[in-house]
């Protein structure tokens, strides 16, 4: 299969276009990160979605990096995003995390850095334990005192010093983005939320559209990611891939139900980072966009909303009282 032309959207702080098919990286053992990088490179995936919390930053740098001394691609041709993790919030730590994190890569800048999470815990010395989690003693999630637009101001400091090409926020709502453009120099170009037909997302997105903000989509196959790691409610969901409105529309168009769920969200703007630790599939992603849905069809999954969070922390963090350092 040769590698499709991706459709890109324009990132209006800078201009900079991102593709709009990318590789997601939470989840990519260690071990095979290196080889899958330069596989999915090789596939033709340009943009990499990376972060902190998923362990694996130095592997996909040793991915990036064979392709480029294989001339595959250069670092120009690559779009890659990395995420602020929750105990680097404050100020005094956030280029602390962003220059390690380019180091891990190996890399002099990030085409987009985003706030992963708009909660704030407690400081973790990268020293003492890294990636650092949730849980700051491997019992207790411990807020800190920082707020959101602290973290902000930070992360335009990163652009400001050539770090970062764009920054943006992921998991934020309507109200938390309304509060941090409140104070923001340097608007977010990108909006990184979960989205399936399961978590529409409709309200949301419109804002963002409003406020030229562009939209990543996070879990577009919805349950699927969560059984592996055992979330509640992800085995008894009706897999997204069985269900019959998309199975029909695949049937019609020959083509697998994640391609059809992922030109879904395509179709509507919406950027999607599917992971694969499977070659074929892998392939079978990123051809998502030469085929287009009809009016109907697309209409047609209207029906699926449930207001189903995979990512919620509120539910999955087992101890409810957040303590303040
Ligand atoms: P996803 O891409 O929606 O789904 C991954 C699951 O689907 C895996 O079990 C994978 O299995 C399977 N799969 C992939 N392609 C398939 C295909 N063509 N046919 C059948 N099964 C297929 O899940 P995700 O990892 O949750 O989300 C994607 C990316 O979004 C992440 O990697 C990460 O970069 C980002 N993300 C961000 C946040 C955030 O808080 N900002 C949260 C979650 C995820 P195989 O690997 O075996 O193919």
């Amino acid at each position: 299969m040769s590698a499709p032309q991706t459709p890109s959207v324009e990132l209006k702080p800078t201009g900079q276009k991102m593709p709009l098919v990318g590789f997601g990286l939470w989840k990519v053992t260690k071990s095979e990160c290196a080889n899958t990088v330069y596989n999915a490179i090789k596939t033709g995936y340009r943009l990499f979605d990376g972060a902190c919390d998923y362990g694996n930053e130095k592997e996909a740098g040793e991915g990036f990096h064979r392709a480029i001394k294989d001339g595959l691609v250069k670092r120009e041709d690559l779009f890659i995003t990395s995420k602020l993790w929750n105990t680097f919030h404050a100020k005094e730590h956030v280029a602390e995390l962003a220059r390690k994190q380019l180091a891990d890569y190996g890399l002099e800048y990030f085409d987009l850095f985003l706030i992963h999470f708009p909660i704030s815990l407690k400081y973790v010395d990268p020293a003492t334990r890294y990636p650092p989690g949730w849980q700051y003693d491997g019992k207790e999630v411990i807020q800190t005192n920082v707020p959101h637009a602290e973290t902000w101001a930070a992360m335009e400091k990163l652009v400001d010093e050539g770090l970062a090409k764009n920054i943006g926020i992921s998991n934020f709502s309507g109200g938390l983005i309304i509060d941090l453009l409140r104070s923001a120099r340097i608007r977010p170009a990108v909006l990184q939320v979960e989205h399936h037909p399961y978590l529409q997302q409709k309200e949301l997105f419109k804002f963002a559209k409003l406020e030229n903000i562009a939209v990543t989509a996070y879990s577009s196959f919805g349950p699927q990611s969560y059984i592996e790691i055992d979330f509640p409610g992800a085995k008894d969901a009706i897999p997204l891939f069985e269900h019959e409105t998309v199975t029909k529309i695949a049937k019609t168009h020959k083509r697998e139900p994640a391609q059809v769920l992922l030109r879904w969200a395509t179709q509507r703007g919406v950027a999607v980072i599917p992971k694969s630790n499977n070659q074929k599939r892998l392939e079978q992603n990123l051809h998502c966009c030469d085929f287009d849905l009809t009016e109907e069809e697309m209409k047609s999954f209207d029906s699926l909303e449930q207001g189903m969070r995979m990512n919620n922390p509120g539910n999955y963090l087992d101890r409810p009282i957040y303590i303040f350092a």
